[in-house]
């Protein structure tokens, strides 16, 4: 229990709610550990050895795999999700145990937090729908404090990595991320607003490259000329690449096959072979026919997803698309050795994903234009499978199709590629 964290300030964005429903999306396909002393406790459960015998598709095994010497195991999962949950897709150990007799990390989820000279920053995980929607009780300082102590909370260093050749002090961080707070605020498309975002990074970079460790008041002067009206000739010429359109489509194509083919040979003993992940990527990018996305529970007609109107004119759908590219920013502060520049180049292409499923989505649903529950399966389902997972998974298949991503994102250019300014 860390009991220092107590008289730290706690920050939350004004107006966040959350209400577990509870809906069971968050309970599949990650790898939940627990520690020993909770998992020999549930061992020793009646219930817990009746519900193994109960789970044919376990083959004799227990509830949980046990990954080394270590205290390290995690929770079995069946078909993806967690072995736990019941027929209702609700926690059994809740249930039947409590709160407290749940991995830590399923106690936590969906807070995030980042302890940085402000206090101690609360995140939500966009992979839950709830969060994506607002919906629920007010989240309040007050009832953050009674869980913090026993929760896991990321500490931010002291310096912020920017690009491989510079870094930031704090001062500095603020200063970029007042700047980044502006274009935010500016009344033009999510794309032209995160081409603004990677292209001023860029430029900081560049400029503090040759500065062994620059601070804040050097970071304010390069970045002066962007304050305040001098950003929009910024945001004015913001421009995909030109060969845009094309690119973008055959990334995302590889994206999504990768992520498919990984997760099904995990989780459903399917495994694709190179020549069938190929021939899937094809089809997807040429936009031709019909395909079942097992992991993603979607099944894509290409050519109607290919005319989904994606508009985000309307209130209703405009909200959350705003609220989640804030989140993304505001995330920069826990970005740990991975470089601010390439996390805006993930955001570019997590951008680019989450408007390609919004429009399988709806055309799923035969419709001609991405409504709120498109919207909210577009940045559930790339938050929860592509987002980091997609990178440390990356890390660790070494098969061609996999280095190639792994390059295309230290590639300045993707930010352009995936995005379209208009
Ligand atoms: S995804 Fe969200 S609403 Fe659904 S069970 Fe998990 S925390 Fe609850």
């Amino acid at each position: 229990m860390n009991t220092s964290l107590m008289s730290e300030s706690i920050l939350i964005e004004p107006g966040t709610r959350f209400t577990c429903v509870p809906c069971g999306f968050c309970c599949g396909y990650w790898d939940i550990e627990i520690d020993q002393a909770r998992m020999e406790a549930l061992n020793a459960k009646e219930w817990v050895r009746q519900k193994v015998e109960a789970l044919p598709a376990l083959k004799g095994q227990g509830l949980f795999r046990i990954l080394g010497q270590g205290e390290a195991a995690l929770l079995q999962r069946q078909s993806g999700g967690c072995s736990f949950l019941d027929e209702r897709m609700l926690c059994s150990i809740h249930a039947i145990d409590g709160m407290e007799a749940k991995p830590a990390v399923c106690q936590q989820y969906p807070n995030i937090y980042y302890k940085t000279p402000r206090g101690i920053e609360l995140q939500l995980d966009y992979s839950c729908p709830e969060v994506i929607k607002n919906y629920g009780d007010p989240v309040t300082a007050e009832g953050i404090r009674k869980t913090l102590p026993n929760e896991y909370v990321q500490v931010v260093g002291s310096r912020l990595p920017l690009s491989p050749k510079s870094s930031l002090d704090w001062q500095g961080y603020l200063h970029l991320e007042a700047l980044y707070a502006d274009v935010l605020a500016r009344k033009v498309s999510h794309d032209r607003k995160i081409l603004a975002l990677h292209q001023l990074t860029q430029s900081l970079a560049n400029g503090l490259a040759n500065l062994a460790e620059p601070d804040g008041g050097q970071v304010k002067e390069l970045l002066a000329p962007l304050q305040g009206s001098g950003l929009d000739p910024l945001l004015q010429q913001v421009r995909p690449s030109s060969k845009s359109r094309g690119n973008r489509d055959l990334y995302l194509a590889i994206l999504i096959q990768l992520v498919e083919s990984s997760f099904s040979r995990e989780v459903y003993g399917q495994p694709f072979s190179a020549g069938q992940v190929i021939g899937r990527v094809l089809k997807q990018w040429k936009a031709t026919g019909v395909a079942e996305l097992k992991v993603f529970k979607l099944t894509v007609d290409y050519v109607r997803a290919k005319r989904v109107r994606f508009d985000l004119a309307g209130d209703q759908i405009r909200e959350p698309v705003d609220r989640y590219v804030k989140h993304l920013v505001k995330s920069l502060v826990g970005t740990g050795s991975v470089p601010i520049q390439k996390r805006i180049a993930i955001m570019a292409t997590n951008f680019a994903l989450f408007r390609w499923f919004s429009c399988a989505s709806a055309a799923a649903r035969d419709q001609r234009e991405v409504g709120l529950e498109d919207i909210v399966f577009g940045i559930k389902v790339v938050e929860k499978f592509l987002s980091n997972r997609l990178f440390n998974k990356l890390e660790k298949e070494k098969g061609l199709l996999a280095s190639y991503v792994g390059m295309l994102f230290d590639n300045p250019t993707l930010t352009a590629t995936m995005l379209s300014a208009d």
